[in-house]
């Protein structure tokens, strides 16, 4: 079986970040988030970091080509025959064009798009309860997965933090990009034939082994 390169889509809060954290350990694959490599390049105070700051505080998009540019630039870093998640991109109809010809280009081939999905009562309830590790990155929740002492990572001592965006009146807006320019691309992979849907109302369990079947199934060759 060649290299699994998968697509995780899906609203903010929806699970598809702690998912592709558990998976790509889980699948011995790299996931390559393209909010957490934002984020990077805003603490390193990167141009592109100061180029993306605005438009993540705001919740809306940072520009397609900043963004593709990144991404693409994160796959050609991996070793040959290295499988990936692309965790949070593409999230535009004209980045997952770029991502195709970019593919096409290096000769990979993807494996499946995983569509995580969740109503939005539920995501702002996940949302608000988010809080995030600034040493290791680990996600916690809580209402349904809280750390076993407050405000502190299991993994690594370091503080949980909410982030700025998870802030109830930036998530309004995150959803309402999320709606207007990422869900486009549910139709665009649909008609590749690559398209699977999750029910991420379920706990991370159940939707971690749903994916895993999704893939053993997509991957199988022939
Ligand atoms: P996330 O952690 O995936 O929710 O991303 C946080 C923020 O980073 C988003 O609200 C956007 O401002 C920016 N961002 C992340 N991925 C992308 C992308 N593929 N295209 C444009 N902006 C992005």
């Amino acid at each position: 079986m060649g290299a699994l390169r998968l697509i995780f889509l899906g609203p903010p809060g929806s699970g598809k970040g702690t998912q592709a954290q558990r998976l790509a350990v889980r699948l011995d694959v790299v996931q390559l988030s393209s909010g957490d490599v934002l984020r990077r390049e805003r603490a390193e105070g990167t141009p592109i970091g100061k180029k993306a700051a605005q438009y993540m505080d705001a919740g809306t998009l940072v520009p397609d080509d900043v963004i593709t540019g990144v991404m693409l630039a994160g796959i050609d870093k991996l070793p040959a025959g290295r499988g990936f998640i692309l965790d949070g991109f593409p999230r535009t109809v004209p980045q997952a064009e770029a991502l195709t010809a970019g593919l096409a280009e290096r000769r990979l081939g993807l494996t499946a798009v995983i569509d995580f999905k969740l109503d939005d009562d539920e995501i702002i309830r996940r949302v608000s309860g988010r809080r995030v590790c600034v040493g290791c990155g680990a996600t916690y929740n809580t209402s349904f997965l809280p750390p076993k002492v407050a405000d502190v990572c299991d993994n690594c001592g370091q503080s949980l933090i909410q982030r700025k965006d998870d802030r109830q009146d930036v998530v309004m807006t995150r959803l309402a990009t999320y709606r207007a320019q990422t869900a486009p691309l549910i139709e665009y992979y649909a008609r590749g034939g690559l398209l699977h849907a999750v029910d991420s109302a379920r706990g991370a369990d159940a939707v971690e082994a749903e994916v895993l079947r999704i893939v053993g199934a997509a991957g199988r060759p022939g």
